[in-house]
């Protein structure tokens, strides 16, 4: 199978995209007066899918740059990752096992982290193309900020996702060279990103 590979021009896209979002998280995080320091949880264990290719292939972008002896040992880590997250679903329970990109509570591809790891924290909304708006509260400590500061009287800011993602499509739309209907719908953790390898053209019948 043929590789995607993400000309530069859409790397560097995705690079301002996700800058942007960072500089949104934290202008709402800096009026709630929010941080992560001191926290005893690790978001890193939350069990979240990801959902488009150029996010993979940014990804894949970044671990190439990594030595070839971290990559295996980092795919090791996302095989156990996917075993532990296979096991926990048999029993019926949401898999909360910690991403194979954390190493000693660090993550270690920071600059490629991915869109819903830039995102959560802080309150967002976003609206969907039938126009209903979905609000994200924030995290746990995040919303007893709010509600602290809600008893007060005061407004609660948020991140407007909307536009963002929509940028992401755009990039996406690109990036698949406008055909995107012809590409199996994406449900992937950033495991198996990892595992299966980077993101490639279909074939048909071919299947994820
Ligand atoms: S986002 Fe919230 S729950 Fe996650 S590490 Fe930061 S403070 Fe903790
Ligand atoms: S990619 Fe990085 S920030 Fe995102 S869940 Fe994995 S370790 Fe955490």
């Amino acid at each position: 199978m043929k590789e995607l590979v993400l000309p530069e021009h859409l790397a560097e896209k995705m690079e301002q995209l996700y800058q942007q979002m960072e500089k949104d998280y934290s202008n709402v995080a800096r009026a709630l007066e929010f941080s992560c320091e001191g926290c005893p949880d690790n978001c890193c264990d939350s069990y979240f899918q990801h959902h488009t290719y150029a996010e993979w292939a940014y990804l894949w972008h970044g671990l190439r740059q990594m030595p070839q002896e971290k990559q295996d040992q980092i795919r090791g880590w996302a095989e156990t990752y996917i075993a532990e997250c296979r096991k926990a679903e048999d029993k019926g329970e949401r898999p909360q096992v910690m991403c194979p990109l954390n190493e000693e509570g660090l993550c270690i591809l920071y600059a490629h982290r991915l869109l819903v790891c830039r995102t959560h924290g802080v309150p967002a909304r976003m609206r969907r193309p039938d126009g209903k708006v979905m609000p994200f509260p924030g995290c746990f400590r995040c919303q007893d900020i709010v509600e602290e500061r809600e008893k007060t009287g005061l407004k609660t800011p948020h991140v407007e996702r909307t536009p963002l993602l929509m940028e992401l499509v755009k990039v996406e739309d690109e990036f698949l060279e406008h055909k995107r209907h012809m590409y199996p719908r994406l449900k992937l953790t950033i495991a198996e990103m990892i595992v299966n390898g980077p993101p490639s053209i279909p074939t048909p019948h071919c299947e994820r």
